[in-house]
């Protein structure tokens, strides 16, 4: 049915630290549990609509990545997702590289698969201690034939753009199928 074709299963990767679980709770409109959630549950999935382009979308957020090392759940999590946001922080080049190695596997995982990738630098607002700059992001975001944005969860800036970017990523590939 039409409602199931809009439920659309989005996977947050990325290094440990980078914001995958602020970001997927600003999406979730639970950012107020933050501390007492996060630490009792290391892993949580969202569950929401939303209207992009004045049609609804449902998307399931997993934010599920960093549950446990365990291999299962990572290979499950590289199949799983109808699209994927690769999540690095400004301020941390090593989380920038490990983004890279995260397409990589990706692409290794979905080899002839067109899925949806969002390249998301966050924590923007933190100009000071920044070590990836703008054009970085862009620059492998191109090499890597991905969407790219800055986020900052802190300040709650692109958090929407990005998921509304994600569903029109996932219906642009639909609608030429
Ligand atoms: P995760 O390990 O990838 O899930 O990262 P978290 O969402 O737990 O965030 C790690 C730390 O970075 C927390 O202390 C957050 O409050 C902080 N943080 C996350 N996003 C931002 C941001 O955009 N700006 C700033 N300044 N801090 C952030
Ligand atoms: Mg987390």
């Amino acid at each position: 049915s039409d409602s199931e074709d809009q439920l659309f299963k989005v996977i947050l990767l990325g290094e440990h630290g980078v914001g995958k679980s602020s970001l997927a709770r600003i999406f979730g409109g639970v950012e107020d549990l933050q501390d007492v959630d996060c630490f009792i549950f290391p892993g949580n999935t969202y569950d929401r609509s939303i209207v992009v382009d004045g049609e609804e979308a449902s998307l399931l957020v997993f934010d599920i990545w960093e549950q446990d090392d365990n291999h299962w759940l990572h290979n499950q999590c590289m199949k799983m997702g109808d699209a994927y946001v690769i999540v690095y922080s400004v301020t941390d080049k090593a989380s920038f590289e490990k983004a890279s190695e995260l397409r990589i596997q990706l692409r290794r995982a979905r080899q002839s698969e067109d899925i949806p990738i969002i390249l998301v630098g966050n924590k923007s607002d933190l100009v000071r201690s920044r070590e990836v700059s703008v054009e970085e992001g862009r620059a492998c975001a191109v090499v890597f034939d991905c969407k790219f944005i800055e986020t900052s969860a802190a300040l709650h800036h692109n958090v929407k753009d990005l998921f509304e970017g994600i569903v029109r990523q996932i219906r642009l590939r639909k609608d030429s199928k």
